[in-house]
């Protein structure tokens, strides 16, 4: 069990909101996001286990990718097609 899961262990999720990536292709004013250090994110191998060791816990109906910028994220037609299809 990762760290993550072992932190949310007694909640009872029905909705997760992953974010793939911090990197951002705008600029708003109000959000540093282009700046931020990505070199920790997750892989798509770890967002796949994440998101299987979730619904295998917890009652899940709804999975959210976020950012950053979501589709800029090299993975995400692959995650996208395979979240869909659990
Ligand atoms: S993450 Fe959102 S708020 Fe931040 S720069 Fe990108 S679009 Fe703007």
């Amino acid at each position: 069990m990762t760290k993550f899961m072992k932190e949310i262990k007694d909640l009872e999720l029905v909705r997760l909101n992953i974010q793939l990536t911090k990197k951002c292709n705008q600029r708003c004013k109000s959000c540093n996001s282009y700046e931020l250090d990505c070199a920790d994110e997750m892989s798509c191998k770890e967002i796949k286990r994440v998101i299987q060791e979730c619904c295998a816990l917890y009652p899940i109906q709804n999975i959210a990718f976020t950012g950053g910028e979501p589709t800029i994220h090299r993975d995400i037609l692959e995650l996208a097609e395979w979240g869909g299809a659990i």
